[in-house]
């Protein structure tokens, strides 16, 4: 029987618990508040911030909103974050990607003091990483390390295969999956055979960004498939970068889409803005 891992089940387990912490840190008088910014009006922004709004106040951190013309000044941005960084309430600080295109998305990464950087992008954060020192963990890989986790699966001496190599995600999921101890084996666009490497993944993440791109042929008999990708497919309809219902019967366990990867992303990122009122 294929395992279904219920990432829409794991992220509330996840965010319950982070709601114990934060109701008791508010017995010793202490807010959590994170700072989202949004520059323009795009609606699939607007989609993922207004889920971002509604988990804080699920778990009771308070969100405080920054709305941004889409021609405002990369200066005035920037002034923006400097003063998150000096205010003494913020604990975290999300401006949501992507910028309009005069806007220099890495300079503002950069500019986001590590210390309140809860998506993990800052290069200070991905460094720690790397090194096994203390930051923040981007929130998707760090949700799927999750999701694994939590549904028993051992990474620990797997063959674990990564494609894609993204900073949001195929890197920062492979070091994740180094760190518990996998093999691990990246591939993007220039890698030969494919299918000739994720067929040895006993647990295979896909962030290729394109729908249903992993096929059966793609995948070991009895594999982990954890799927990053989201799109709308012809008929509208939600689905992944692994096309579910060809490799469904084939792998021993496998992420929907919707409610696999997606809300572990939101759930993550509210552990980091816990961490971050706990740490500093
Ligand atoms: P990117 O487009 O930044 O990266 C895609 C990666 O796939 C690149 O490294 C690229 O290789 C590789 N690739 C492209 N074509 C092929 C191919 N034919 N064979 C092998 N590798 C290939 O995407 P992201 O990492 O940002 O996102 C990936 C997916 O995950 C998207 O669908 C996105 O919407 C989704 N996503 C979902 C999130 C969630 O919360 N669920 C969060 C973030 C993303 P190369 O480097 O050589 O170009």
């Amino acid at each position: 029987m294929t395992q279904i891992i219920d990432g829409k089940i794991i992220s509330k387990q996840i965010k319950d618990e982070l709601k114990q912490t934060v109701d008791k840190l508010k017995t010793e008088n202490k807010e959590i508040t994170l700072a989202v910014i949004q520059v323009g009006n795009d609606p699939a922004s607007s989609v993922y911030v207004n889920n971002k709004k509604k988990a804080c106040a699920y778990i009771g951190i308070n969100s405080l909103s920054y709305e941004l013309e889409e021609k405002v000044k990369e200066t005035e941005l920037l002034e923006l974050i400097y003063d998150l960084n000096d205010n003494p309430i913020v604990n975290g600080i999300l401006v949501q990607l992507p910028l309009p295109s005069h806007i220099n998305e890495d300079k503002i990464i950069n500019a986001i003091t590590p210390m309140k950087d809860v998506d993990g992008f800052h290069p200070q954060n991905v460094g720690a990483m790397c090194i096994g020192g203390q930051g923040f963990v981007s929130c998707t890989p760090a949700g799927v390390i999750q999701l694994l986790k939590r549904s028993q699966i051992e990474i620990a001496g797997k063959e674990c295969v990564v494609v894609g190599r993204s900073n949001i995600v195929g890197k920062p999921m492979s070091l994740l999956l180094l760190k518990e101890n996998g093999t691990v084996t990246i591939a993007h666009s220039k890698t030969k055979d494919l299918k000739e490497v994720t067929k040895r993944a006993d647990i295979l993440v896909v962030a290729v960004g394109k729908p249903k791109f992993i096929t059966n042929e793609y995948v070991k008999e009895g594999a982990v498939v954890i799927d990053v990708g989201i799109h709308r497919d012809d008929n509208n309809k939600l689905c992944g970068d692994v096309d579910y219902e060809a490799v469904y019967n084939k792998v021993s366990a496998i992420t929907p889409v919707p409610g696999g990867v997606g809300p572990m992303t939101i759930a993550m990122l509210m552990n980091n803005c816990v961490v971050s009122a706990l740490n500093f």
